[in-house]
């Protein structure tokens, strides 16, 4: 069942104008009156999430369509996220800078095949398979994963527990992000940091291919992010944002931000 009156997921008005350019097969992408905050207006909701629309699941048919309708773009992407892959250790490395060591949480975790090198891992995802995995991975590391929706789930954690807390590729897909932003700054230790990567929605590649644009995927994605819009729903949940990539930004399909507690 769709949602078809969303709220703005940043300032909560109700009105919104249709971006038919953006919009496909009756998922309305809408572009808020007031903040000016594009996103999902009736987004499938969790329980489709978990049935229907689970990342893995859509994932073949999205990779077969995109490479019909643009292949060369396409392939540049999917080449971009393998290297993603294959420099896993490098992430690692990142983790160490970002965060030192102790109790990381990764917000949509997936499978978590990670190697939790010194770190105590826990986790939250939304497919019950993938929770299932994660949950005895990480549970031979010292943690646990929870299965549910991270707006949900984020609360059920003590306050101050985490040393760092990871939202890669997952806030884009979140139809509640401030109210997981404002959880997360509570189970946030002081002195901690929140790693978050979101599709750059206003990167020249988005301006220029328009719809064929890889940061879009109905309906999973339903919050589309620019860096300011970042920087006002960190704000309205007390974290203030610092960016990794602020010099090729324009030119970059993703925003890397290290998120902490405002001073
Ligand atoms: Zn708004």
């Amino acid at each position: 069942m769709t949602n078809p009156a969303r709220p703005c997921p940043i300032c909560s008005e109700l009105a919104s104008t249709k971006l038919p350019q953006y919009s496909r097969d009756g998922w309305s992408v809408e572009q808020c009156d007031a903040c000016a905050h594009v996103y999902l207006k009736n987004p499938p909701g969790y329980g489709a999430l978990v049935e229907d629309f689970a990342w893995e699941k859509t994932y073949v048919d999205e990779h077969q369509r995109r490479l019909k309708e643009s292949p060369v773009v396409y392939r540049l992407d999917v080449a971009t996220r393998i290297r993603h892959t294959a420099f896993r250790k490098s992430m690692e490395d990142k983790w160490r800078a970002w965060f030192g060591s102790g109790a990381v949480l990764d917000i949509g975790c997936a499978n978590s095949g990670n190697d939790y090198n010194g770190f105590t891992p826990y986790g939250i995802e939304i497919s019950k398979e993938l929770a299932v995995e994660a949950d005895r991975n990480m549970r031979a590391a010292g943690g646990f994963c929870i299965f549910g929706p991270g707006a949900e789930a984020i609360w059920k954690f003590d306050a101050a527990m985490f040393d760092g807390i990871v939202m890669s590729s997952y806030l884009e897909h979140e139809e509640e992000p401030l109210k997981v932003l404002q959880g997360a700054a509570r189970a946030l230790k002081p002195g901690g940091r929140i790693y978050v990567r979101v599709p750059n929605f206003g990167c020249l590649s988005r301006k220029v291919t328009g719809q064929k644009w890889c940061g879009f995927r109905w309906p999973d994605h339903v919050n589309y992010f620019t860096t300011a819009d970042l920087g006002r729903i960190a704000g309205k949940a007390g974290l203030k944002v610092q960016l990794l990539n602020p010099v090729r930004l324009p030119f970059d399909d993703n925003i890397n931000a290290l998120l902490a507690h405002k001073d």
